[in-house]
């Protein structure tokens, strides 16, 4: 059920160019949470964070757990991936640099 994205880029790549040669092969760099995700004031605000499934990508930070897909939502201001073992944000790029998150 994952990874329709890649489905779609696949397609969308060997209709113009030569595709990416992997696909999966993605650039995690790790984020700020605090840019990431809106963190209230006040101690009646608790962060639900709505995730999207896991990916394939294993935290580089940790190396235990399975990375999870969050989108954009109400406190959350950029997609991101999210280790909830060491509760750290990842961006993932493609190796030539362009978003991979993006929908
Ligand atoms: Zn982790």
């Amino acid at each position: 059920m994952n990874l329709q994205a890649s489905e779609k880029h696949t397609h969308l790549s060997s209709a113009s160019r030569r595709q990416h040669q992997d696909v999966d092969c993605l650039v995690l760099s790790e984020l700020n949470p605090l840019v990431v995700v809106d963190h209230l004031d006040g101690e009646q605000a608790t962060l639900t964070l709505l995730t999207f499934g896991n990916v394939r990508e294993i935290c580089p930070k940790c190396q235990q757990g399975n990375l999870k897909l969050v989108l954009r939502q109400t406190s959350v201001r950029m997609a991101h991936l999210f280790c909830a073992d060491c509760e750290s944000c990842f961006d993932a790029r493609y190796a030539d640099g362009a978003p991979a998150l993006t929908i």
